[in-house]
C-alpha cells in the first residue's frame, strides 16, 4: 500500500510538471554576432523575462544570428518571434524600399529603441587609410550578407559613388571573425555600425595598432539630411586603446522589432520585464548607461508600435 502511494504521488507529481511544461511558452529573440551588442540586447531582455518564467510560462532565449536584414526575414518567415535591427533597416523592411522593395514586410512591429550604433570603420595604423577615400584599393572587411552593417555598407558606397569593386578585396567575415583578421593582416580595415564599447573593436584595437576612421563629407550630409534613421555620431575618444580622439561619423539606432502576429500578451510580458527592471537592464551593458525611457519609445521606431508595447507604454502614462 505504502509502497502504492508513494508511485501514485511520483505520477501526480510528474504529471503536474508535464502540465507546466505543455503550458510554457518559448520566445527566441535574433540578435547579431557574439561580439557585438545585439547579442547582450538579446540575452539581456531574456534575462529578465526569464526570471519570472513561473507566473508567466514564457522562456526567452536569444541565439546569435547574422544580424539585422537576418532578424527581420526570420521574424517575417515566423522562424523568430522578436529582433534587435538597424533603424534603417526597419524602416525599409516595414515601408518595402531600398534592400526590402517588392519584398517589404507591413506586419514589422516596433517595440523600442535600444543604443545608438555608429558606422564604424577601423583600420591598421599601417594601412595608410586616414579616411574613408583611402579605403580605395585596399582589403576591407564590408560584412557578411544578412548584417545590417552589410547592408549599410550598399548605401554609403552608393551614396559615395563607389562600388565593392572599389576595394582591393572586400571580405565578408562575421564580427567574429573580423579583429583576428585585421591582426593577422588579412584585411586593412573591418566595418561594423554597432554600438560601443564592443568585444569585436575591444579585441582588434588590443591586437594590433589600429585606428578609427572618420565618415563625414557632403555625401554623408546628405544622407542624414534626407533620411530620418541617420544621424550624425560620435564614438568617444579614449574608448579603445590608441583612439584617443572623438571620431565622427553617422549612425543608425539598435532597435528591438516583432511581428504583428505575435500575441499582444507575450510582447506586452517582454516589455515589462525590460521597463519594470529598466536599471538593472541598463547596467547590463554599458551601451545601455545612457538609455532613457522617453527615447527607447520615440527614437529610431518607423514601424507601428505592437499592441502589447502600446499597453504597457499606456498603463506608465508614457504614450495617450
Ligand atoms: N548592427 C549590426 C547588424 O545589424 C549588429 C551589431 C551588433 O551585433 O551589435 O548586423
Amino acid at each position: 500500500m505504502k509502497i502504492f502511494k508513494v508511485a501514485s504521488m511520483t505520477a501526480a507529481i510528474a504529471l503536474s510538471a508535464q502540465v507546466a511544461h505543455a503550458q510554457e511558452r518559448f520566445i527566441t529573440i535574433g540578435t547579431g554576432g557574439q561580439t557585438g551588442v545585439y547579442y547582450v540586447v538579446g540575452q539581456s531582455i531574456c534575462r529578465l523575462v526569464n526570471r519570472n518564467t513561473a507566473d508567466h510560462n514564457l522562456r526567452c532565449t536569444a541565439p546569435s544570428t547574422g544580424g539585422s536584414i537576418a532578424n527581420i526575414n526570420a521574424i517575417k518567415a515566423g522562424d523568430m518571434d522578436m529582433g534587435v535591427a538597424q533603424s534603417d533597416w526597419q524602416f525599409h523592411a516595414y515601408n518595402g524600399s531600398s534592400q526590402f522593395e517588392g519584398d517589404g514586410y507591413d506586419k514589422l512591429r516596433a517595440v523600442f529603441s535600444v543604443h545608438g550604433e555608429p558606422f564604424t570603420v577601423l583600420a591598421r595604423a599601417d594601412a595608410g587609410v586616414s579616411e574613408f577615400a583611402d579605403l580605395k584599393g585596399k582589403r576591407v572587411n564590408v560584412g557578411n550578407p544578412g548584417s545590417g552593417q552589410r547592408a549599410t555598407m550598399d548605401v554609403v558606397l552608393n551614396a559615395l559613388g563607389w562600388t565593392m569593386d572599389d576595394f582591393g578585396q572586400a571580405s565578408e567575415l562575421q564580427p567574429t571573425e573580423q579583429a583576428a583578421a585585421l591582426g593577422d593582416n588579412k584585411v586593412d580595415a573591418i566595418v561594423y555600425t554597432v554600438g560601443h564599447p564592443n568585444g569585436s573593436i575591444q579585441e582588434a584595437t588590443s591586437t594590433v595598432d589600429s585606428k578609427l576612421v572618420n565618415l563625414t563629407g557632403p555625401e554623408i550630409d546628405s544622407l542624414i539630411a534626407d533620411n530620418p534613421y541617420y544621424a550624425k555620431a560620435t564614438i568617444p575618444g579614449g574608448m579603445y586603446a590608441n583612439n584617443d580622439d572623438d571620431t565622427t561619423t553617422f549612425g543608425v539606432k539598435a532597435t528591438f522589432v516583432t511581428s504583428a502576429d505575435v500575441d499582444e500578451d507575450i510582447v506586452y510580458t517582454v516589455v515589462k520585464a525590460v521597463f519594470d527592471n529598466f536599471d538593472r537592464f541598463k547596467g547590463l551593458h554599458p551601451a545601455f548607461a545612457n538609455l532613457t525611457e522617453e527615447e527607447m519609445i520615440a527614437d529610431g521606431n518607423s514601424a507601428p508600435l505592437h499592441p502589447g508595447a502600446e499597453k504597457y507604454y499606456r498603463e506608465r502614462g508614457w504614450i495617450e
